[in-house]
């Protein structure tokens, strides 16, 4: 580790550590949630405050060195091979505003911190399924949280960012301003962001959890839920998932080692009025798994009980203009467990506020997405490619009502990261528009590792 306090003439000056290859710490400081790849800067930078980016920016440019950014890795897509990694997990400041009713979070807080900062103050963010994934990063890919149809995308409820850019610039942007709206559902495209004013809302508590469904009731379990989200309404937010779950201890034993189908609910309205609108789900038949509830809201990460701990995983995506039976039926039985390697297939439920676009305009399109279809698998060290043709080849059954991709929900390399996947994440015409921008912010594309707006 080169700890610099001064300017070098060979390193960036920070307060925060910089490593090289080979320097003790260097690989910790590259690792993140996602295993099956890292990072493999020249250089990491561990950003402790907007300076400190501001610096390794500067630097990176004045080197010609592209710039990548961490937090968690959870999102990692195109990894570095040299350049300059930012990894901002000690930028963990968070300030609530509980009467403008507004979160001030630097870049490297994870949503758990947020929501625990939150709730304190009866408040809650719009995060996601999980409570380990990077505030920022989440919010800049739109955001789909737990409560996404009675809010919309997180990214709508962005009140300022601040941010550097490609010149070294240090930007406060405000909706109106044309960089606001393109930092909004690129990634990290346009800069690295040291901050984000986010608004919360006035969520105490959620009635939500898991039904989940044993084998031979997945089929119908899958049909039932698809006529009930066309009946469901905004408050309620649902996602279901058919899985194969691994047959070893960390998994709860009313799963362990069963093919479940899991629909993960939360509703914002009241216990009875919930308990009403998921009668028709029960009536599909016995859980294995039956634990809604009404939870305070720091408890509903336990709604998608996402893994928290780093693995490797794939994933290909599609938003759907419509899901009928014919589309349910092809995506199942092409990600059936005794068809090849194993696929968490699944879809989450879209549409309601999601469908309504802000004032400020900003990049996060294919709004008349009514569903979002997702195949997720881990890749081993050398089944990548099979791993990649196998999910593509499930995500294909829906091609016939696939308007897009989530540029959130791509997980993987290259193959997750290609022009031709990222342009398919905007709507026509605003790709190219985006591109116009980029190539005025960021002309030598600097921050090239993520899923690149390319230009020239
Ligand atoms: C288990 C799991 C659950 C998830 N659940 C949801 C969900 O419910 N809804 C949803 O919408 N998404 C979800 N995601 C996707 C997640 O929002 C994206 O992967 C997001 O990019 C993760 O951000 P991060 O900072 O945690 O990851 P990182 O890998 O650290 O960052 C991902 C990318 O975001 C950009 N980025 C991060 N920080 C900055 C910054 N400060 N400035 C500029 N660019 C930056 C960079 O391009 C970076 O490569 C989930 C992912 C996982 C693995």
């Amino acid at each position: 580790m080169t700890k610099t306090t001064h300017s070098s003439p060979e390193l960036p000056a920070t307060t925060g550590p910089v490593f090289q290859p080979g320097d003790t710490g260097y690989d910790a400081e590259i690792a993140g949630f996602q295993t099956a790849y890292s990072h493999r800067p020249a250089l990491v930078v561990g950003a402790m405050h907007a300076e400190d980016v501001r610096s390794a920016v500067e630097y990176a440019a004045r080197h010609g060195l592209p710039v990548a950014v961490q937090a968690t890795g959870h999102g990692l897509s195109v990894p570095a091979e040299g350049g300059v990694l930012i990894n901002t997990r000690r930028m963990t400041d968070i300030r609530i505003d509980a009467s403008a009713r507004t979160a001030r979070v630097a870049a490297g807080v994870q949503a758990g911190a947020l929501i625990e900062a939150a709730v304190a103050h009866g408040l809650a963010p719009l995060n996601g399924s999980s409570d380990t994934v990077g505030v920022v990063g989440y919010t800049l890919g739109g955001g789909i949280g737990l409560l996404a149809r009675e809010f919309g995308y997180a990214a709508e409820h962005v009140r300022s960012i601040e941010m550097v850019t490609a010149d070294g610039r240090v930007r406060r942007l405000a909706p109106g301003d044309e960089l606001f709206a393109a930092v909004l559902g690129t990634g990290g495209n346009f800069g690295v962001v040291t901050a984000l004013e986010l608004e919360l809302v006035p969520v105490t508590t959620v009635y939500g959890g898991q039904l989940r469904f044993d084998g031979p009731l997945v089929e119908r379990a899958l049909e039932a839920w698809r006529l009930w989200t066309g009946e469901v309404p905004e408050q309620l937010t649902s996602a279901i998932t058919m899985m194969d779950i691994p047959d070893i201890p960390q998994m709860p034993e009313a799963v362990r080692g069963r093919y479940v189908a899991t629909v993960a609910i939360a509703f914002t309205g009241s216990p009875e009025e919930g308990e009403r609108l998921v009668a028709p789900l029960r009536a599909v038949g016995p859980r294995l798994v039956d634990d809604l509830r009404v939870m305070p809201y720091l408890d509903t990460h336990a709604i998608h009980s996402d893994p928290p701990q780093p693995h490797p995983y794939t994933s290909f995506n599609a938003l759907l203009s419509d899901l009928p039976a014919d589309a349910t039926d092809a995506f199942l039985e092409a990600a059936r467990p005794e068809s090849g390697l194993p696929v968490i297939a699944g879809f989450r439920h879209l549409g309601g506020a999601l469908s309504r676009r802000g004032s400020a305009g900003i990049a996060v399109d294919h709004r008349q997405a009514r569903y979002v279809a997702r195949a997720i698998a881990m890749p081993g060290p050398d089944n990548a490619e099979m791993v990649d043709e196998r999910l593509a080849d499930v995500v294909k059954t829906v091609s016939p009502w696939t308007i897009g991709h989530n540029l959130n929900f791509l997980y993987g390399g290259p193959a997750q990261a290609g022009a031709e996947q990222t342009r398919a994440g905007y709507d026509d015409g605003a790709y190219d528009r985006l591109v116009a921008l980029k190539s005025t912010y960021d002309p030598r594309n600097l921050f090239r590792y993520n899923r690149n707006i390319q230009h020239g």
